[in-house]
């Protein structure tokens, strides 16, 4: 399955969004708990008098967190945030542009780093504010990447397996300007380690790559096994390396949930070494 919003399309917030996933329905976070995504939303209505979330031009989103009064603290919303991406979760952007109307989805995103910031609070007092810097996941994906993409060959597989899972810690402080190179960097760490993992063959039914790729190397999907987008960094015991029809599968199956089931069994053993 994928998420069933479109880019730029209005919803409304509680039939559209909770109505079908859960999640708290006031407030710029919501955490639902069945769910494998976190909504963010900005502009009017979302709780965020005085905050200053806003677009920069290379693409990322400066989000204020949650906390109306006093310092904010690195907990509940703020918190699936800047964890999102070892708790497996997507991260959903909505904006809502008019006083009470509907929230227009803007993309999915990653936390590319978070830092505290001089802000007023409710009432106007200066107060520190956790300042998220959210890099969009659109140019982090597989397809705006090329699929297989060479693993680097001076690297052994454990050492392709110790980047790949520093690359789903939460990030650090970083600041916005790295933050988008780092969750390139965090993507392909993740990336290498999987598809130097899989060895040329698929990790769900054992098949060869159907093809070598214009590089020489086979050609495999990567495909994140709990979040339902594919882009971004993960876990990479949540990242299987698929050929094209197991990878369809994955999304569009009948017994989706089985097969994910199953896949998970069989990254774990590989992952055990
Ligand atoms: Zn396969
Ligand atoms: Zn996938």
């Amino acid at each position: 399955m994928l998420w069933p919003f479109e880019l730029r399309r209005s919803y409304h917030r509680r039939n559209d969004i909770h109505a079908r996933f859960g999640g708290q329905q006031q407030g710029g976070i919501s955490t639902p708990a069945n769910a494998p995504g976190i909504f963010i939303f900005t502009g009017h209505g979302a709780g965020h008098v005085g905050y200053q979330d806003v677009f920069e031009a290379d693409g990322s989103f400066r989000y204020t967190g949650q906390g109306q009064l006093g310092d904010m603290r690195m907990i509940s919303g703020n918190r699936a945030i800047r964890d999102h991406v070892q708790n497996g979760k997507d991260l959903l952007l909505f904006q809502q542009t008019k006083k009470g109307g509907p929230v227009r989805f803007e993309g999915l995103y990653v936390c590319g780093g978070w830092k505290m910031e001089q802000q007023p609070d409710m009432n106007g007092q200066p107060r520190q504010a956790i300042v998220f810097t959210l890099v969009p996941q659109s140019g982090l994906s597989i397809e705006a990447e090329g699929l297989a993409t060479e693993a680097p060959v001076d690297l052994s597989l454990e050492e392709l397996r110790k980047r790949a899972l520093k690359a789903a810690l939460a990030p650090t402080t970083a600041s916005p300007r790295v933050a988008l190179a780092n969750v390139r960097a965090r993507s392909k760490a993740v990336r290498d380690y999987v598809l130097a993992r899989a060895k040329g063959s698929c990790e769900n039914c054992g098949s060869s790559a159907p093809f070598l790729t214009s590089t020489g190397q086979p050609y495999l999907e990567s495909h994140h096994i709990h979040k339902l987008s594919d882009g971004g960094p993960d876990h990479p015991a949540s990242v299987a390396a698929l050929c094209p029809n197991c990878h369809r599968q994955a999304h569009f199956g009948r017994s989706q949930i089985s097969f994910e089931n199953e896949l998970i069994k069989k990254i774990i053993k590989i992952e055990i070494f």
